[in-house]
């Protein structure tokens, strides 16, 4: 039965995580009823701790690999771990929770007619060969690689997505997110920024892998959370995929450089081997996010990596800088 109140009812798999629990906290902000759906694999009930008194949130632990039935009229499908190190861990469980969780929770926006939205990922254009990437790339990927069990599952949950869409004519929405950043990120989460971060703030060795001149574009956490509401507010013919992120180009070492200038740590750099199948550069084209969500990113790294880092400042018990 439909609720007799006048929020909206969303849905934020992977709500406990890095992303999910900025978009939970914004949505809450705006009027709409949040339920969270996570397993707490790499999120944590401290990432929504301060939501938990809200009247209008409430968190679930559950799996997306298994079926669910709750009533809601949005679904944000965020739930996967996102860090290598972290989907590497075990590899299968990942590939089942992007194609598993993919497959209910279209089953679910199926039954209810609910828009859904995928956080997809600048991982589907693999080691990419045109640069920047527009969405009419089709990517570089390794299919038996140790990312793939990511890139593979990604790619296929967007295959899912356009085939539930124009087979049942689903509304649907897909997110080609690029590297983002920003408070909220575990210590442990092993991606680029936050173990600069980390490492800085504990006067530890910086760890660039390989020479360091792999390129990523970063993208801080407020921004992105807001093209992917701009993304399911948009008309309903908009399906996507559309590149999110910022377009600001910086190889490793740079952001190493960065993170050293920014925190005033006299910690060192200490170079370690290259992981197999990492992208050599990433920079999204944002033309089509530009056009039709009239969205791009509006923090320049040194304004975010100050806010990250203020962030992690604030938590680690011994910064000793
Ligand atoms: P994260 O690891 O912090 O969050 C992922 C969340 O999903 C965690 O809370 C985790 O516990 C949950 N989860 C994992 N498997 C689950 C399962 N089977 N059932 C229920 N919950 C499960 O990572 P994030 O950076 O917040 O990423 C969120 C989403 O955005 C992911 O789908 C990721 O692939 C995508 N994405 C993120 C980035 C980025 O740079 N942050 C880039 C591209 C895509
Ligand atoms: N599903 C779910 N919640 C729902 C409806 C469906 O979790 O409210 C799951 C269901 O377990 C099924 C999957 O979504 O395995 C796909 O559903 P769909 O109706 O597309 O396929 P079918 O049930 O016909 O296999
Ligand atoms: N990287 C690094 N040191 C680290 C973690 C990552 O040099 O401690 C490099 C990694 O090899 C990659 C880039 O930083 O080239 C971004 O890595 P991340 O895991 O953040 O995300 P990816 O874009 O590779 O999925």
């Amino acid at each position: 039965m439909r609720n007799y109140g006048t929020a909206r009812r969303v849905m934020v798999t992977g709500g406990a995580g890095f992303l999910g629990s900025h978009l939970c906290e914004r949505l809450l902000e705006r009027g709409d009823d949040v339920l969270c759906v996570d397993n707490f694999y790499t999120g944590t009930k401290d990432n929504v701790a301060h939501l938990l008194n809200h009247p209008r949130f409430e968190l679930m632990r559950h799996d997306v690999t298994f079926p669910l039935y709750v009533e809601v009229d949005e679904i944000y499908n965020l739930a996967c771990p996102a860090s290598p190190v972290h989907y590497q861990h075990d590899p299968v469980q990942t590939t089942k929770t992007s194609v598993h969780g993919a497959i209910n929770m279209l089953g679910l926006a199926k039954r209810l007619k609910a828009k859904i939205l995928q956080a997809s990922t600048s991982e589907v254009y693999g080691d990419p060969q045109v640069h920047p990437q527009p969405e009419g790339y089709w990517g570089h990927v390794n299919p038996i690689g140790i990312r793939s069990c990511y890139d593979e599952g990604k790619r296929c949950a967007e295959t899912l997505f356009f085939d539930y869409h124009r087979q049942h004519k689903l509304r649907i929405k897909v997110a080609r997110i690029f590297n983002t950043y920003g408070p909220r990120m575990h210590p442990n989460d092993g991606r680029v920024v936050s173990n600069f971060i980390v490492q800085a703030l504990k006067g530890e060795p910086i760890t660039v892998y390989g020479e360091g001149a792999q390129t990523r574009s970063f993208c801080y956490v407020d921004d992105l959370v807001g093209g992917l509401i701009a993304l399911m507010d948009s008309d309903d013919g908009f399906t996507g995929p559309v590149n999110l992120g910022n377009p600001g180009e910086f190889t490793i070492l740079q952001l190493a450089q960065k993170v050293i200038e920014l925190t005033g740590s006299k910690c060192t750099i200490v170079r370690q081997p290259l992981p197999s199948d990492d992208p050599m550069q990433r920079k999204p084209d944002l033309a089509l996010a530009t056009k039709a969500l009239g969205w791009g990113p509006r923090t320049d790294l040194n304004e975010g990596l100050g806010k990250t880092i203020g962030y992690f400042a604030a938590r680690l018990p011994s910064a000793a800088v």
